[in-house]
């Protein structure tokens, strides 16, 4: 995979993280206003705990989403930087099928989990 191709896929990455996260943003700040207002059961939950829960696990993969998308903004640097693709903890390069599933990857396996 060579860097354009790199970005490309990070672009599109990017795009989808964010239409997640905006789409999680509506759907937990619909679901505060339902608790508000007491209206919980219009959104199919009856019980206002289980309302209460949903909206934290939608909130949680909202900054999922975020984090996700820092991680891409990263990369896109490290491309515009000529460091694409090696490792920011040794510096080797990272194996191509790591990048493959993993365009944002920013350093080995082994070196990600010894930080
Ligand atoms: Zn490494």
């Amino acid at each position: 995979m060579d860097t354009n191709q790199a970005r490309g896929a990070l672009l599109k990455l990017r795009a989808q993280a964010l239409e997640q996260a905006a789409r999680l943003d509506a759907e937990a700040s619909a679901l505060r206003d339902a608790i508000r207002t007491g209206e919980e059961r219009v959104r199919g939950i009856d019980d206002p705990a289980t309302a209460t829960g949903a909206v934290a696990d939608t909130d949680r993969i909202s900054s999922v989403m975020k984090e996700k998308v820092a991680a891409i903004d990263a990369a896109l640097a490290r491309i515009d930087a000529g460091t694409y693709g090696l490792c920011v903890v040794c510096g080797k390069p990272i194996p191509e099928a790591r990048l493959e599933f993993r365009p944002m990857a920013a350093d080995h396996v082994e070196c990600a989990s010894r930080a």
